[in-house]
């Protein structure tokens, strides 16, 4: 077993939004770019507005695109350049910063307003001419993180509950990663306890402070996780679907997930049990299901636009990628588990 500490900061609480000035400031950063997406612009002006020289840049965009990371080096260009990045938004927004910093090595402060979980790993993606390019560079892994519940309170229900599964599937495939620990097992369980239980809370109420904050700090141990072990089936699945397919990130992941756990977990059965109790469930995969069911999530594939014919394409390319699966992944078991995605068997 290796587990490697990993440093970086993390600030959570309601109000925190306050603090990143003060955090900016302990990075010893002097001008910074503020990424945003448009509807994001007000928020990031009134925090650049207490960081003294720094610009905002407003165009983060789903994938990063080559040509946003274009753009926004030249808005950094044209403040005279920068020292570090702050990012306010969801994993888009964080998923720029980290392009930018791959190649300047400028620090990243993080201010995530869903619960995708990308501000706590290394993993950097762009976008250029349709595919995905992605990596791993520490140089990329936010070095501040300021989670304020009172940002995602205007984060829609859908968008949510879409997100936050997004999250529990980082910790899930944490508890079979072949680099997984005792550590990591504990933040994995951990995450899903909190993701489970604070998940139906902000559907029910999502003005309600203490279940977003409670959602924040699941995401933020999945996303530990994320970035601490390798990405497995599930992942791996959904990237392939999404790069093909241009499914939605957050939705592929919040269907796949009941079918992946239930082909995965019968041969770990110690993952199994954590997650049943972090659900409260006498079966782990029954119980994703309950749970993605109960937050009105898409159930099949079928609903995102997939249809039979896709499926080859991607159980091809799947199986070239070789994924991690603590059980044999077949042709015939891998065809088998997304017809049961697709339609919903
Ligand atoms: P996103 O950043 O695109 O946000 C989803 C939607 O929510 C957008 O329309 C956004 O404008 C809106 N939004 C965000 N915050 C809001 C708020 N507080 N109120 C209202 N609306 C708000 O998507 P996401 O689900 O946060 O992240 C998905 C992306 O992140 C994918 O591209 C995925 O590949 C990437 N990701 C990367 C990692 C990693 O480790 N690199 C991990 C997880 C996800």
């Amino acid at each position: 077993m290796r587990y490697r500490a990993r440093p970086g900061r993390v600030v959570l609480g309601a109000g925190s939004l306050s603090q990143v000035a003060a955090e900016v400031e302990a990075l010893g950063l002097r001008r910074v770019l503020v990424i945003c997406t448009p509807r994001g612009r007000g928020l990031a002006e009134r925090v650049a507005g207490t960081l003294g020289d720094a610009g905002v840049f407003d165009g983060a965009r789903q994938h990063v695109p080559a040509d946003t990371v274009a753009a926004a080096t030249r808005a950094c260009e044209d403040l005279g350049g920068v020292d570090g990045y702050v990012s306010i938004g969801g994993g888009s927004t964080v998923g720029l910063a980290k392009a930018l910093a791959l190649s300047t090595h400028a620090p990243v402060v993080a201010v995530p307003t869903t619960y995708a979980g990308s501000e706590m790993t290394s993993v950097w993606g762009v976008t250029t001419d349709g595919h995905k390019r992605t990596g791993r560079d520490e140089a990329v892994r936010p070095r501040t993180v300021v989670y304020d519940a009172e940002l995602t309170l205007d984060l829609p229900v859908a968008t949510s509950s879409a997100s936050g599964v997004n999250a529990l599937a980082h910790a899930v495939e944490a508890l079979y990663a072949p680099d997984r620990c005792a550590l990591t097992d504990a933040l994995a369980e951990g995450s899903a306890r909190l993701l489970a239980s604070a998940l139906p809370a902000v559907a029910a109420d999502p003005t309600d402070v203490q279940a977003r904050s409670r959602a924040l700090e699941g995401a933020w141990l999945a996303g530990t996780c994320l970035g601490t072990t390798a990405m497995g089936l599930h992942h791996k699945l959904c990237h392939v679907l999404g790069g093909r397919l241009g499914l939605p990130h957050a939705q592929t992941h919040a269907v796949l997930l009941p079918h992946v756990a239930a082909f995965t977990l019968p041969a770990v059965p110690a993952a199994e049990d954590a997650l049943r109790r972090a659900l409260g469930a006498a079966d782990a995969a029954d119980g994703l299901r309950t749970l993605t069911r109960r937050l009105g999530l898409p159930l099949t594939l079928a609903e995102l636009g997939v249809t039979d014919a896709d499926l080859p394409g991607v159980v091809g390319e799947l199986l070239a990628e070789d994924p991690h699966a603590p059980r044999p992944v077949t042709r015939d078991g891998l065809r088998n588990l997304l017809h049961a995605a697709t339609h919903g068997a």
